[in-house]
């Protein structure tokens, strides 16, 4: 049996249903994933990164530290563009370089590089080269990409529908029924919107959507939107941006502030994120001139929950009575 490691974090929250249903339709293949980021995981991270890396890739290495003697291959694949368009931050290209340099003692990694500006058809090519590192048998790959494809299908399903990607992971990969999880009571409800794997990482955004949910808001993400709308939607800062999260966390947010249906909007954003310091301006200007209160939500390492959830507790306040004051008026 060939152990697959696969770091919960990063791409992980976007495309974690494919990837496992590709490596365990193969023959002899079982993935080993590094479970949810804790203390200890970003302890880990953050002492073996570079000082000056953003928070996601400092818990990437924590991760990556929990799989080193656990698997015979890490999967840390080289995504340079999948949408023909836009290309992931530097810092993901030159993850798997990070990992081998940066590291010792390190298992082989597999790091395929995916780029469809110049081939079309190269994730297929990339999971067809994986395959063959694997030994399968040529049918066993197409037959393993075609599932995991479905997979990957049902699970954007689901994010359409309005989950988030940790729910609609398990529901996908643990086959259970596809209902919407129920909304707490409430009236009001929020956008939050950021890089999936700082929203979705429940160590490091310190919960906040729970927290939303148990203070009675029902919470939408940059992860629900339909992707055709998000497509279509535009933003003013001349150009689009290069990167794909920011060019989606700015389409997203400007998604829901012209949809009016959310009452607030919180941008989580990363401390030591480049792109993100332009993004923010960008929200935040946007939710302004629709009149939409916004909250910017720095996350680093020493992010502590009794902040979070005063600053969370004030901003729901100030919603709830500007919302009363409205609806009185
Ligand atoms: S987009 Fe920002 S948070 Fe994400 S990996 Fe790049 S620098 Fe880090």
């Amino acid at each position: 049996m060939t152990h697959i490691g696969i770091p919960s974090s990063l791409f992980y929250y976007v495309y974690f249903p494919m990837w496992k249903v590709f490596f365990e339709e193969l023959k002899n293949v079982k993935v080993v994933t590094s479970g949810e980021t804790t203390r200890e995981i970003l302890d880990k991270g953050v002492s073996e990164a570079l000082a000056d890396a953003c928070v996601p890739v400092k818990v990437f290495f924590g991760h990556v530290l929990t799989l080193r003697n656990k698997v015979d291959y890490l999967f840390i694949p080289r995504i340079v563009c999948l949408n023909r368009k836009t290309v992931y931050c530097p810092k993901f290209l030159g993850l798997p370089d990070m990992i081998r340099y940066g590291l010792s003692d390190m298992p082989p990694i597999i790091d395929v590089r995916i780029d469809t500006r110049k081939m079309r058809s190269a994730v297929y090519r990339a999971f067809n080269t994986v395959g063959q590192i694997l030994q399968a048998k040529k049918q066993n790959i197409l037959r393993a990409y075609l599932k995991a494809r479905l997979a990957q299908f049902k699970f954007k399903r689901l994010l359409r529908r309005g989950w988030q990607p940790p729910e609609a992971m398990a529901a996908v990969l643990n086959g259970r029924k596809s209902n919407l999880p129920a909304d707490p009571p409430g009236q009001l409800r929020f956008a939050v919107v950021g890089y999936p794997y700082i929203i979705h990482d429940r160590y490091i955004s310190v919960d906040v959507i729970n927290k939303l949910r148990r203070m009675g808001v029902s919470v939408v993400t940059s992860d629900n939107p339909p992707p055709l709308a998000l497509r279509m939607q535009r933003y003013d800062c001349g150009k689009i941006l290069f990167w794909t999260f920011s060019d989606r966390t700015l389409r997203a947010a400007h998604y829901f502030a012209k949809q009016g249906k959310v009452d607030g909007i919180i941008h989580l954003t990363a401390f030591g994120c480049g792109p993100d310091s332009i993004v923010d301006r960008f929200i935040q200007y946007n939710s302004s001139s629709h009149h939409i209160p916004f909250m910017s939500l720095s996350i680093d390492e020493h992010s502590g929950e009794a902040g979070v959830s005063t600053r969370l507790e004030a901003f729901v306040d100030m919603v709830r009575r500007k919302k009363g004051e409205k609806m009185n008026a």
